[in-house]
Order: structure tokens, then C-alpha cells, then sequence
């Protein structure tokens, strides 16, 4: 008998291990014959995929539920009723709060138990009742949804770690997604070569803490002990079809020498290295358990910039952690300055509840820390832009990945992950092809196709 089609919606919050998780979803519901669907209206089943990290995302979720109320509403008491499941970090999080805040959610899912989420529905539905599943079992989540996965696009993500032990006093990372652990090589070696066989040039391998990455050998070289991130990416450099490597996000204390020179040598490793650091004050980095320095920092970036010159720079910060004064504030604009930033991404201190920070006495006034957050992204703007135009009259490769907005244009990236606009033919997507810059803005570049440099 054919089986009956039904509608998922997927709404996906935060970071980028949440779209891979989100895509991962998508995968395991297919066999029950949940087909993706762009708007929660006369959708079977809803997902909320979730970030925690800040608390203004959390509080999205909850706004979000509100709007899927009427949706709800229109399909009770139908042979198909909606359902709705929060997953992610707020779900491992708050997920009795939510039962409590939201009656409108059917199922509470953790970051750990997508596997599941076909028994979970098939539970729901047959219940209607409520079901908590956020206990940590990274293992048994990564051998479920291993296999086969739908591929869209040319570039994809992978993760290969999650976790994290470092507990730094601003974070939720540790509670919501547990302690720091990493899949097995074997197992990565297989989903790359999955993708690579599915037409993908260009992977991202993700984790909260990537560069700690420590997964079991391959078959037959379990003398040598537990791989680190630079063997991985070298093994995976290997596989044919894949072009380009890039992975993150990184802490700087686990930059080791092996993975500075895999930048100086693997060609395939783009040029672009993410690498937050919070603050530039040592008291601030101090008071946020952070365990690195700015000098220490500062240091990390210099032997990556002699084993690459070219690589682009990127980080995160914070401002008005507890206690940051003027003066703090200062020595993070100096490290911004001294370092020179191609792009980055920075917030207002979030207080999470459950974390260190939360509790910390000088709490900093919210206008302040607005100021400061203007000021700081003021800089990092001129920073990228400066980055980004001096680009021009550069050639470089551009992975193209789809039509851009404008009629007969492409959009691609460049290999420092500058989005890329260009008149291009359409059979060039999903190739690499050379491209003279001719113009650059602070969030794209514009370039003009030069000779093509390979065929997939
Ligand atoms: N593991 C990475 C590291 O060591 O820096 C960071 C991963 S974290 C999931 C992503 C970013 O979110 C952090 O670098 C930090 O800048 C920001 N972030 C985390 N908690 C925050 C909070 N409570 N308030 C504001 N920003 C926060
Ligand atoms: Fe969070 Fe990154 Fe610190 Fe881990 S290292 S606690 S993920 S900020």
C-alpha cells in the first residue's frame, strides 16, 4: 500500500550544528513519509529546532509556539492533527518549562535523541501525550543517523564532534549539549565520501569545540591512538571530489602546532579560520574561565598567518560580561585592532540562567553594553570591508553554489567564505571557476568569470 504523504516544517535557530541536525531530521523522517514543506500552514508535523545560547533566542520560541497556535488550531480535531516538537538546546534545556509555558507542544526532543524521533511521533500519535527525551546519547544518536542523506547544493556540513567540557562561565554549550565527544574516523570517512559521491565539492566539519576533535582511528590503525583534527582533515583531503575543507568552530588553546601547518600545506583546507575570543581584556578572559590569553591569542594567530599568510581571520566577542569597565572594553578594541579582523561575529553578554556568569556581582547596565557593542561592530564593519576591497583586481576560484538574485548572476564563495555575485552561465553551478573581483562591499563581493578552472 502507498504509503501516505505528510507535510514537515522545520524551523531551525542558531548555529550551524542545528542546521546539520535540522537536515539530519529531515533524514530520518523521510522513511515515515514526511516530505520538507517552506510554511507551518497544513504542516503534520512542526519543528522548532532551538538555540539557547542567548536568551533572546530562547524567548523566539516561545513567540513562535503563540503564531503556531491558529495553525494548530485549524487542523484539531481533523483525521490529521498537527503536531508540534521543540528540539534543540532549549528543549535539553527547559523542556519541562516548556510543557509547562507552552500546552501547545506535543513532544520535547534533546540534541541527542533525533534518532528516536520516529518512535517519539509514532508515540505521540498514538498517546497524544507528553514525552521528554533529552537524556545524552551522543553514540547510539550519530549510528542511527549515519547512513544515507539527502544532499542539497554543492557545499554541505558534517559534523564530527559535539560537546564541550571547557565550561566557560557565560555558556550553556556543557549543559545543553553535554560533555566534549567525537565520532569515530571510519564513520566521518564514510558520510564525506557519501557526499562527495553525491556531487558535494565543499564540506564543513562542525563541532562546538572542532579543533578538539579526538575520534577513534581508522580500521587497522588503532596503534595510533585517538586522531586529532589536522590527521582527520588530512585523511578526508584524500577523497576525491572534494575540493574544499573548512571546519568550526575552534578554541584557541586546542590550535595545535599539527593543525597550524595542515593550513601551510593542505590546499584544500580553505584559507578561512574561525577563532573566537571573547574579549581582548586578560581580566575579562580571566572572569570567563576562558583558560587563553589575549597574548596567548595573539600568538595562536601569528604562527597561523605564517603558515598562511592569506587566510582570513575571523572571531567572536562578547561585551558586558560582568565587571567589563571602560578600561576592559578598551583592550578589546586594541586586540581588534592589532589583529585585524575579516569578519566576525559579536553580542551583548546574555545572562543564561544555570551558568557561572549568571550569578557574577557588576552585572553591566544594559545602555552601556549596548554602546559598547555598537562601537566594537562599528570597527569589525570597517575591518571586513577593508578586507573585502582589497580584493579587488584579485583573481580567485568561486565554488558557485546557486542563481543569484538578479537575472543571468550566480552566487558562490570565495575561498575566505565571501559571498560572490557574477554573471555566470548556469551549468557553472556546483563548479569552481576563476573570477577577477571587480568590486566589494562589506558583505559580498562582485566579480567578472574569468577562464573556467575545472569541471565536476
Ligand atoms: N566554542 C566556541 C568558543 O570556544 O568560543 C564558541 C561556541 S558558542 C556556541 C558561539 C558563540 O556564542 C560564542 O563564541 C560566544 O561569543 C557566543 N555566546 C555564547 N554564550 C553567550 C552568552 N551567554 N551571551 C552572549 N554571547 C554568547
Ligand atoms: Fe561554550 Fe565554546 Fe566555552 Fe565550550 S569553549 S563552554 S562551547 S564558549
Amino acid at each position: 500500500m502507498a504509503q501516505q504523504r505528510k507535510k514537515l516544517f522545520i524551523k531551525t535557530y542558531g548555529c550551524q550544528m542545528n542546521v546539520y541536525d535540522s537536515e539530519r531530521m529531515r533524514d530520518v523522517l523521510a522513511p515515515l513519509g514526511y516530505e520538507p514543506a517552506d510554511e507551518p500552514d497544513g504542516a503534520d508535523l512542526v519543528i522548532l529546532n532551538t538555540c539557547h545560547i542567548r536568551e533572546k533566542a530562547a524567548e523566539k520560541v516561545y513567540s513562535e509556539l503563540g503564531r503556531l497556535r491558529p495553525h494548530k488550531d485549524a487542523k484539531a480535531g481533523t483525521k490529521d492533527p498537527m503536531t508540534i516538537a521543540v528540539a534543540g538546546c532549549v528543549a535539553q534545556a527547559e523542556g519541562e518549562e516548556i510543557m509547562r509555558r507552552a500546552p501547545v507542544v506535543d513532544l520535547v526532543v534533546g540534541p541527542q535523541t533525533y534518532h528516536k524521533l520516529p518512535e517519539l511521533i509514532a508515540q505521540t500519535h498514538r498517546a497524544r501525550g507528553e514525552r521528554l527525551e533529552t537524556e545524552f546519547e551522543p553514540v547510539a544518536k550519530f549510528d542511527a543517523l549515519a547512513g544515507d542523506r539527502a544532499v542539497e547544493g554543492y557545499s554541505a556540513f558534517l559534523t564530527v564532534q559535539e560537546g564541550c567540557d571547557k565550561f566557560c562561565t557565560f555558556c550553556v554549550v556543557p549543559y545543553t549539549r553535554g560533555a566534549e565527544w567525537s565520532r569515530p574516523v571510519d564513520q566521518i570517512t564514510a558520510e564525506a565520501r557519501m557526499l562527495a559521491s553525491k556531487g558535494v565539492r565543499e564540506i564543513t566539519l562542525l563541532g562546538q569545540n572542532v579543533n578538539a576533535f579526538h575520534g577513534a582511528p581508522p580500521s587497522g590503525r588503532e596503534a595510533d591512538g585517538p586522531w586529532g583534527l589536522a590527521k582527520l582533515l588530512r585523511h578526508l583531503s584524500l577523497i576525491g571530489g572534494l575540493d574544499r575543507i573548512r571546519y568550526t568552530t575552534s578554541h584557541p588553546n586546542d590550535m595545535d602546532d599539527e593543525l597550524i601547518a595542515a593550513h601551510g600545506d593542505l590546499e584544500c583546507l580553505m584559507p578561512y579560520l574561525h577563532l573566537p575570543v571573547q574579549s581582548g581584556s586578560d581580566k575579562i578572559l580571566h572572569a570567563m574561565n576562558r583558560k587563553h590569553t589575549i597574548e596567548s591569542y595573539a600568538r595562536v594567530i601569528e604562527k597561523v598567518r605564517a603558515a598562511r599568510p592569506d587566510i582570513a581571520i575571523s572571531g567572536d566577542f562578547i561585551v558586558g560580561f560582568p565587571g567589563e569597565t571602560d578600561k576592559d572594553f578598551e583592550d578589546t578594541m586594541q586586540a581588534v585592532r592589532e589583529i585585524n579582523y575579516a569578519s566576525a561575529f559579536s553580542f551583548k553578554y546574555s545572562r543564561r540562567p544555570g551558568t557561572p556568569g549568571a550569578s557574577l556581582p557588576l552585572q553591566v547596565d544594559d545602555t552601556i553594553a549596548s554602546e559598547r557593542l555598537a562601537h566594537l561592530q562599528a570597527l569589525l564593519t570597517e575591518q571586513q570591508t577593508a578586507f573585502n576591497r582589497s580584493q579587488i583586481g584579485m583573481r580567485l576560484p568561486v565554488l558557485f553554489e546557486k542563481k543569484g538574485r538578479l537575472a543571468g548572476q550566480l552566487h558562490g564563495r570565495s575561498p575566505y567564505l565571501q559571498s560572490l555575485h557574477c554573471e555566470a552561465p548556469a551549468e557553472l553551478i556546483g563548479q569552481i571557476a576563476e573570477v577577477t573581483i571587480t568590486d566589494a562591499s562589506q558583505n559580498s563581493l562582485t566579480g567578472r568569470l574569468d577562464a573556467k578552472v575545472d569541471a565536476a
